[in-house]
């Protein structure tokens, strides 16, 4: 297939939904890690086409909602400062810290912009030599080679007022720590996509081979998550787990060695804070001793008030998957889509967002 419609032919999907039927006698709990595979589903109705031995759980994939609330404050603190520009994907904008939101920030006077790149993040720094550009860095493996590239960019160019907020982080590490949690049953991993694109799939082998679950990467299109799906079901139904690609046209077992070449060039392996399940330790990434003078945290030391977490939001549960929107008694009465409490129902990934928009319970 060449063409994006070809990935959501009906009639194609109609066969892999029966094939799916045909093959599943034990129960399959499956989870897509990522948040553009929730919303995907969501948008398709594929939980409602599938068989009810097949049950689809939301992870944590979704890079805005997992960032911790301390970190959503330290952006906030940074904007505060005088002669700074926060530079911002446009989600993240939003997302109510403990006291309050990059949006309100910028309302009260923040120079805050939204970006659609780093790119653009750096080309405000040579805008503005005389204020302090400050990107706020955050995603999984997928985003991070841009920024990467961004920072040798500056370097090269000697651009001395750009800096970032580092709130990378890897996928992997917390896959692992949500099965070593053990709060939930899983039998299959839908596997992100784009990260698979950086990383490959070989980083998901201890998967099946320590915890006996297993894996397919997927694509975004129905059929790419319909035929994952298929694939999961098979493993599970032969008993015999392992780690395969149904994103063959983006994904190859190796993933993307300029990319990962670029990422370890500039940044090393760190400990992140997880919203919903703290610090993971080697599950983020900081920089490198050579482009510490990028770092926005130590160039702009803030005092940050203490943490709070919105009362009632169970954004945390859901990010581990032991609870869904629908549990949160907040949801859809007093947090919408205009009214977020949580980032689960601010990010186009979130899984409120999805349940809301596409009117799951
Ligand atoms: Fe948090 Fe709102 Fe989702 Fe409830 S519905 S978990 S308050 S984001």
């Amino acid at each position: 297939m060449k063409f994006i419609d070809e990935y959501r032919n009906v009639e194609l999907g109609k066969k892999l939904i029966n094939r799916i039927d045909q093959l599943s006698t034990k129960p399959a709990r499956l989870m897509e890690f990522c948040g553009g595979h929730t919303v995907a589903i969501m948008r398709n109705g594929l939980r409602q086409l599938l068989p009810q031995t097949v049950e689809m759980l939301s992870g944590p994939g979704c890079p805005v909602c997992v960032t911790a609330n301390a970190d959503i404050d330290k952006t906030i603190a940074l904007s505060h400062l005088p002669n700074v520009i926060i530079a911002t994907f446009g989600d993240m904008i939003k997302v109510p810290g403990s006291y309050s939101s990059l949006q309100q920030a910028r309302a009260a006077g923040s120079d805050i912009r939204i970006v659609y790149s780093t790119q653009d993040a750096l080309q405000i720094a040579r805008d503005n030599p005389e204020k302090s550009v400050i990107f706020i860095g955050i995603g999984f493996e997928t985003t991070t080679p841009t920024i990467a590239a961004s920072i040798l960019q500056a370097e090269k160019e000697e651009v001395k007022n750009f800096y970032v907020i580092c709130l990378l982080k890897l996928c992997p590490p917390v896959m692992k720590t949500l099965l070593d949690l053990g709060e939930i049953r899983i039998d299959g991993i839908i596997c992100p996509g784009h990260v698979s694109t950086i990383i490959g799939s070989r980083p998901y082998e201890f998967i099946p081979n320590d915890y006996g679950i297993s894996c397919v990467v997927s694509g975004f299109e129905p059929l790419d998550i319909l035929l994952s799906v298929e694939m999961l079901v098979e493993q599970i139904e032969s008993g015999k787990p392992r780690v395969e690609i149904a994103y063959r046209r983006g994904v190859k077992p190796e993933g993307n060695r300029k990319a990962l070449e670029l990422m370890d060039s500039v940044f090393e392996v760190s400990d992140a804070n997880w919203r919903g399940i703290g610090v993971i330790p080697a599950s983020g990434l900081e920089l490198r001793e050579n482009y510490k003078r990028f770092n926005a945290e130590t160039a702009f030391p803030v005092v940050l008030e203490p943490v709070r977490e919105a009362k009632g939001c169970i954004c945390g549960d859901i990010l581990r998957g032991t609870k869904t929107p629908a549990d949160c008694k907040l949801f859809r009465r007093v947090c919408l889509p205009e009214h977020p409490v949580g980032p689960c129902m601010v990010s186009s990934e979130g899984a409120c967002a999805a349940y809301y928009q596409y009117g799951v319970d």
